[in-house]
C-alpha cells in the first residue's frame, strides 16, 4: 500500500510533518515493526500498527560463501521467492539485487533463465530487498560505503516503472538517501526502455550486457536480442544522455571457444569505439545446466590485454561461487 492513501485514511487532521516522521523511519531509519517509530506518538503508532504492518521480505534462508559473500534467499507476501546477495569488501559493501520473480530473457549461459519470468516485483519489494539485507548486516546508507547494483534475478528494464520508482525511493535525500551514482542498472539492452530510462531525472547508472563482438554471437547467445539488434543498440548507447561523472559500463561474458578470442577482443574495442565506456569481463561461472566452459586464467588476461589498450577494462571477480550466488547462478537452489 502507498504511504500517500494511509495518510489520506488517518484524515486531514494529520500534521504532515507525522507523514514526514513515519517515511523517515521507514526509509531512513530501516524500522521493521511500526510499533518501533518512537517519533510518533504513542496512539498513532497504536492506530497504524493496528491497520498496517511494514510488510518487508522475509528470510527465508541465508548461505553464506568463504569469501564472506551472503545470499539470501526472500519470501515474498504471496509466497514466491527471490533472492538477493551481499557482497563485503574491504570498508564497502555492493547488494545485489533482483528486479523480477525469474527472468524472461533466455540467455543460453544463466542459470536464472531456466526459471522463466514469475511476475515483476512492486516497488516496495525491490527496497524491501535493501532494508532487510542492510538491517540484517547492520549496514547503513550513510559514508558512501554501500553501492546497489540491479542485477540479480530479472530484466530491470522490462520491469522500468517500478525499478525507477525504488531508485527514487532509495537515493531521496530524505528517505533512505543513497546517492544514484551508486546505484547500477544492468540490461540485456532493451532498447526503447534504454531511450526511456535517459529521460528520468533520476536514474541509476546504465550497464549494458554486450556479451558478444558480433551481431551473430550476439543472437545466438542472447535471442531476445533478435529483437534488439547490436547495431541499433550501440545506436541508443551513443545517444544515451550521460551525466558528467558518469561513463557506461559494458560487461561480457567470456566463454571458452565461443567469444573469448584476441579476435573478439579486437571487435569488441571497434563496436565501442566512439563511446564513453568501460568494460567489465566475466569469466563464465557455471553451472550444471550451462552447456559452456570458463575459459584459462591466461585467455582472460589476454582479451583483457586487448581491450585494455582502448577502453578501461577490468575483470570482476566471481563472488560466492561456493554458494550459488555469482553472476548468472541465481536460481533460488536449496
Ligand atoms: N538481465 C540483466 C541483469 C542480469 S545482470 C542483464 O542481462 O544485464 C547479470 C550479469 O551476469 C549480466 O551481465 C550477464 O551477462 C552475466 N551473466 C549471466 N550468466 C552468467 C554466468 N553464468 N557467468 C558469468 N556471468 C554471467
Amino acid at each position: 500500500m502507498e504511504l500517500t492513501e494511509i495518510r489520506e485514511a488517518l484524515g486531514p487532521d494529520l500534521p504532515a510533518f507525522r507523514a514526514r516522521q513515519l517515511y523517515d523511519a521507514l526509509y531512513r531509519g530501516q524500522a521493521e515493526e511500526l510499533v518501533q517509530i518512537s517519533t510518533l506518538p504513542a496512539a498513532l503508532r497504536a492506530e497504524l500498527a493496528g491497520q498496517h504492518r511494514v510488510g518487508q521480505p522475509e528470510i527465508a534462508r541465508r548461505y553464506e560463501s568463504a569469501d564472506g559473500t551472503r545470499r539470501y534467499l526472500l519470501r515474498l507476501e504471496d509466497g514466491r521467492t527471490v533472492e538477493t546477495v551481499r557482497m563485503p569488501e574491504g570498508e564497502r559493501d555492493t547488494l545485489c539485487i533482483s528486479s523480477q520473480v525469474g527472468c524472461p530473457v533466455d540467455c543460453k549461459f544463466c542459470m536464472t533463465a531456466l526459471l522463466g519470468l514469475e511476475r515483476n516485483l512492486t516497488a516496495g519489494e525491490i527496497v524491501g530487498q535493501v532494508l532487510v539485507v542492510c538491517r540484517d548486516n547492520g549496514l547503513r546508507q550513510e559514508g558512501g560505503r554501500l553501492n546497489i547494483v540491479m542485477m540479480g534475478q530479472g530484466e530491470p528494464l522490462l520491469n522500468l516503472a517500478n525499478v525507477l520508482k525504488a531508485t527514487r525511493l532509495l537515493s531521496d535525500p530524505a528517505g533512505f538517501g543513497l546517492s544514484p551514482r551508486r546505484i547500477t542498472l544492468s540490461t540485456a539492452g532493451i532498447i526503447p526502455k534504454i531511450e526511456e530510462m535517459g529521460r528520468e531525472a533520476v536514474r541509476p547508472k546504465l550497464a549494458i550486457s554486450l556479451n558478444a563482438s558480433t551481431e551473430e554471437m550476439r543472437q545466438e547467445l542472447m535471442p531476445i536480442t533478435r529483437k534488439y539488434h547490436l547495431k541499433d543498440l550501440l545506436a541508443a548507447c551513443k545517444a544515451y544522455p550521460l551525466r558528467p561523472w558518469e561513463k557506461l559500463t559494458f560487461e561480457y561474458v567470456l566463454l571458452k571457444g565461443v567469444n573469448d578470442s584476441d579476435a573478439d577482443a579486437r571487435r569488441v574495442v571497434r563496436l565501442l569505439a566512439n563511446l564513453n565506456a568501460k568494460v567489465n569481463l566475466i569469466a563464465l561461472n557455471p553451472g550444471p545446466e550451462i552447456p559452456f566452459d570458463t575459459p584459462a586464467p591466461e585467455r582472460v588476461a589476454s582479451f583483457q590485454r586487448i581491450v585494455r589498450r582502448a577502453t578501461p577494462c577490468f575483470v570482476r571477480k566471481p563472488r560466492g561461487l561456493d554458494i550459488f550466488a555469482a553472476c548468472g547462478q541465481l536460481k533460488r537452489s536449496g
